[in-house]
């Protein structure tokens, strides 16, 4: 059995078109959604995801404000920018591209960021709205997934998801989302301490790798039929392409293929929903920062109005 190839830019193109959407909503109201980003140093592939997410901003009808900053920036300024972000009413979102230079605590900056701004979904407010079900941002990438596997019409309930890693942003919240009740698998989570996690694997209905080991899903290690999403993005030194290198997944993807009902490509998978779901986060910031004025405008409106009454 050959998998059905998952289509992530289509699936994405969806995403962004509901965010252009709610951004024209928007800018009738007078109100351009603004993300704030924030990079410290050259990073390559920084570089070029921060041009990427700026260019789906603008594809979008909103706005990407860029503060770049040079790699040796202390911290205490680095924390100062955030903090005249988060008192800034024209941005609604703020975005601090990672990694940052390894002298700069990135918990200290995260933790700085105002939740409401926090369209990343990494600050502890949100992480905690995350697994308790209470409102927040949810992280991009695995909120990603779980739109990929509902819009494909992959079955979670009851189903035993393995997930390949356990990072903050990718394995950890992923397993909060995916054992929710209204998603409903069962989760286990495989990581560097796993003696074999083929054991796992093979048992999975869903597979989500999110290692950063190319190679690391043989077809040997899934079951006939299983949906194998992709998360890793490896670059791979290769001569004959143009930039000295190409990307690959975490999964062999010829012979998995072969063998899964489902399959995500790398590139064109879960990358291209990672960027959607930034928009789609930036955009109910720059709702709720609206609403909340207008909110309060009624209030003030009403409370003048019973005075006129009293
Ligand atoms: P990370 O390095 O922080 O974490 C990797 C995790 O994988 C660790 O928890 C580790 O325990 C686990 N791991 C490593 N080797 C393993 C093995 N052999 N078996 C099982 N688990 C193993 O990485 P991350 O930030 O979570 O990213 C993971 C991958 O996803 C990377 O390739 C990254 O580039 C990619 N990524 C892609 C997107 C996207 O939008 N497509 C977004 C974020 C990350």
């Amino acid at each position: 059995m050959a998998a059905k190839i998952i289509d992530g830019k289509a699936v994405a193109a969806k995403m962004r078109e509901e965010a252009r959407t709610r951004a024209a909503a928007l800018e009738a109201r007078g109100v351009r959604p603004c993300l704030a980003v924030v990079l410290a140093g050259e990073d390559p592939a920084s570089l070029s995801y921060v041009a990427a997410k700026e260019k789906a901003l603008a594809g979008a009808g909103m706005e990407g404000r860029e503060f770049r900053l040079p790699a040796g920036v202390g911290e205490a300024e680095l924390l100062g920018v955030i903090n005249a972000l988060n008192a800034d009413e024209t941005v609604h979102g703020i975005l601090v591209q990672l990694p940052l230079p390894s002298h700069i605590r990135e918990k200290a900056v995260i933790s700085a960021m105002d939740p409401a701004k926090d369209v990343d979904g990494f600050h502890p407010v949100s992480v905690g709205n995350m697994v308790l079900g209470g409102k927040g941002f949810l992280p991009c990438t695995p909120h990603g997934v779980l739109v990929l596997l509902r819009e494909e019409g992959i079955p979670t309930d009851g189903a035993h998801a393995v997930i390949l890693g356990r990072s903050n942003i990718v394995g950890k919240p992923l397993a909060a989302l995916l054992s929710r009740r209204e998603v409903n698998a069962t989760v286990t989570i495989c990581h560097t301490g796993t003696r074999n996690p083929g054991l796992y694997t093979k048992e999975a209905d869903i597979i989500i790798a999110a290692a950063g080991r190319p190679g690391l899903i043989s077809a040997g290690m899934v079951k006939e039929g299983a949906a194998v999403i992709d998360v890793g993005v490896n670059r791979v030194a290769d001569s004959s392409s143009k930039k000295g290198y190409r990307l690959l997944g975490d999964v062999d993807y010829g012979p998995v293929a072969e063998k899964a009902g489902w399959i995500t490509p790398v590139p064109g998978g879960v990358g291209p929903m990672t960027v959607a779901m930034l928009l789609l986060n930036v955009v109910e910031a720059a709702e709720n920062a609206a609403n909340a004025v207008s909110g309060a405008n009624t209030a003030s409106g009403a409370r003048a109005a019973a005075a006129r009454h009293d």
